[in-house]
This record gives structure tokens, C-alpha cells and sequence, in this order.
């Protein structure tokens, strides 16, 4: 590939929605078919990264106090975990592997609006792709009553969720801008997180 080309030598997968619209579910499944088409599939979470930095210097306990950070805070934490993972899967990947990133294009702080996937962020991923997993707005609202196993509570009405559904479509394709990426909507229909696996893994049979 030229050097011009703003592309890693495996491709990379940006994939961002509202929380709990159920991204990091959706991967699971997506692993197991996967390996069925002896794909392989590396799936990074940008959240995790910024965690584990975070914890290491007492910053939060966990992963829902990242967004109450002061922005400067987060925005050095978002940056330094896009660098790992890139860092990483350079370890960990060949030339048509997949990096997949479980992350979010707009980040509801406390004090507003942020995103998520900012120029500099592109810079380091460089994605071939950004899908946008959405659900319904209620069914949203019940996985997220659902989960006890995190804190979603300040984005638990439906007004809430639909705004932050709107900015993230409006992001992505923002974001798409900067590094030809390509954009898919991906419909994550309760009860079945496979379904939409399979459709991310004919995006990623064609994008290979
Ligand atoms: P976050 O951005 O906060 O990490 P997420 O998008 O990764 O959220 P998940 O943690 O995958 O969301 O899912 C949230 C909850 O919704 C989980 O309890 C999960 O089991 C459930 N869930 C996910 N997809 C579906 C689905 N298709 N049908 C029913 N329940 C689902
Ligand atoms: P997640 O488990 O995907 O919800 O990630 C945990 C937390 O990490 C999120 O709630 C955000 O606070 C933070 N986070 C994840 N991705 C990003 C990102 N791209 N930019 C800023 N913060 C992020
Ligand atoms: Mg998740």
C-alpha cells in the first residue's frame, strides 16, 4: 500500500454507540464467528486503557467515574490509550488482521459534550471503518436498567439517549472525513446481538 495512504497494515474497526446500546456485546458474538471464517480479530477497548492508566495514578475506582474527569484530564487519558492500542497491535497483528475498538463518539461529561474520536485520535487509529451500533431508544433503556454491573444512570431517558444517538451518527461521518473512512449503521435488535455480529463480519470480509 502507498505511504500516502492513511491506512495501517491491518485494518482497523472504530466501533462507537450510545452506552449501553450493546457494543461490547455485540463484539463477544462477533469473535466466535470470527474464528469460524479464520478471521482474525483483535478487540481493544478504548475505555479499558484509559482505566488502567487512570487507576494506576489514583485518578478513579472505576470505569464510570472516567467521565466525570476534568476534560484536560480525559483528553490526555483518550490520547494515551489510542497510542497503546496502536502500540499493542502492532505486537499482536499481521497485514489483513482485524483491530476492532470498542469506544464511543461522543463522551456526556459533566460539563457537556465531548467526542470522542477527535482529529488527533483518527490520526493514530487511522480507522477503515466506523460502525455505529444502534438500537431502539427504550430497548436501550432496558439493557442499561439491566446491567447492574455498571453506572449508566445519567443517561437513563429517552431524550437523553436520542440526542446522543443523533451526535454520535453526526460524529462518525464527521470523523469519516479525516481518514476516508467508511461508515455503517448497524442494528442491534434485541435478543439478537449475533445478527448484527454477522453483519459487522461481512463488513470486515469487505473490507479485507
Ligand atoms: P457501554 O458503552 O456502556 O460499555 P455497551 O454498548 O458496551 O455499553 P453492553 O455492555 O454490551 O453495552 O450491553 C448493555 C446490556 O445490554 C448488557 O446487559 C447486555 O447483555 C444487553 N444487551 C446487549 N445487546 C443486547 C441485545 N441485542 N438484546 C438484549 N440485550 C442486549
Ligand atoms: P466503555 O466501557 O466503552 O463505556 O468505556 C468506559 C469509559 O471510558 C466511557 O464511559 C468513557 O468515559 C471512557 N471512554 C471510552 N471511549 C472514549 C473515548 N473515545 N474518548 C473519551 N472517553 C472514552
Ligand atoms: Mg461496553
Amino acid at each position: 500500500m502507498g505511504k500516502d495512504i492513511p491506512r495501517h497494515p491491518f485494518i482497523v474497526i472504530v466501533v462507537l454507540g450510545v452506552p449501553g446500546v450493546g457494543k461490547t456485546t455485540v463484539l463477544n458474538n462477533l469473535v466466535k464467528f470470527a474464528k469460524e471464517k479464520q478471521i482474525r480479530i483483535v478487540i481493544k477497548n478504548l475505555g479499558d486503557y484509559m482505566l488502567r492508566e487512570a487507576l494506576k495514578h489514583g485518578f478513579v475506582s472505576n470505569r464510570d467515574e472516567l467521565r466525570y474527569l476534568k476534560i484536560r484530564q480525559q483528553l490526555e487519558l483518550q490520547l494515551l490509550a489510542a497510542k497503546s492500542i496502536i502500540q499493542d497491535a502492532y505486537k499482536e497483528l499481521s497485514e489483513n488482521d482485524v483491530l476492532i475498538i470498542d469506544t464511543h463518539a461522543v463522551i456526556r461529561t459533566k460539563y457537556g459534550y465531548w467526542t470522542g474520536i477527535p482529529r488527533q485520535l483518527i490520526d493514530e487509529l487511522k480507522p477503515d471503518a466506523f460502525i455505529v451500533i444502534e438500537a431502539d431508544v427504550n430497548e436501550i433503556i432496558s439493557r442499561q436498567l439491566r446491567d447492574k454491573s455498571r453506572y449508566r444512570a445519567d443517561f437513563a431517558k429517552p431524550e437523553i439517549v436520542s440526542e446522543l444517538m443523533e451526535l454520535t451518527r453526526r460524529n462518525a461521518f464527521s470523523a469519516a472525513l479525516f481518514n476516508s473512512s467508511l461508515v455503517r449503521i448497524v442494528l442491534n435488535r434485541e435478543g439478537e446481538a449475533e445478527n448484527a455480529a454477522k453483519e459487522i463480519l461481512e463488513v470486515i470480509e469487505g473490507l479485507r
